[in-house]
């Protein structure tokens, strides 16, 4: 389960409608709370991918690295990697399960015509990519 409020989630869609039509990405800072992830921070990053970011993302390890030192300084951790998908459904595809991480939660945005349509979020579990409920607040 995931819990972010509506300013961060707003933020996520607006990310995701100016970099249109590629696909944007970005790493969630927060805690564990109550079996929740929490999101208290945004880190974008830009899309390491070269040949095709209109449908793939990449984080580059060293800005993941950052993310975690910067996180680890203010008694918090990576939560989440939020992206979106350009003229496509808010589904995980299968390249976002192979790359998913467990104990992460994904959100992904869907973006049609430059306007974010919608989002769910994910998690992995037993290799799959399962929905998991979001608490906006
Ligand atoms: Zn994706």
């Amino acid at each position: 389960m995931l819990k972010i409020s509506s300013v961060l989630l707003k933020a996520i869609k607006e990310q995701a409608e100016k970099d249109y039509p590629y696909e944007t990405c970005g790493i969630m800072i927060g805690k564990e709370e109550d079996s929740m992830r929490v999101v208290y921070e945004l880190l974008p990053v830009g899309n390491a991918n070269k040949d095709r970011k209109n449908d793939r993302y990449e984080i580059n390890p060293k800005d993941y690295m950052k993310a975690e030192s910067y996180a680890d300084s203010k008694n918090m951790q990576i939560v989440g990697i939020y992206h979106s998908h350009p003229d496509h459904p808010d589904m995980a595809s299968k390249t976002d399960e192979e790359r998913a991480f467990e104990y992460l939660s994904y959100i992904i945005v869907s973006v049609q015509k430059r306007k974010a349509v919608s989002y769910r979020s994910f998690e992995l579990l037993d290799k799959k990519m399962v929905e998991e409920k979001v608490i906006e607040t």
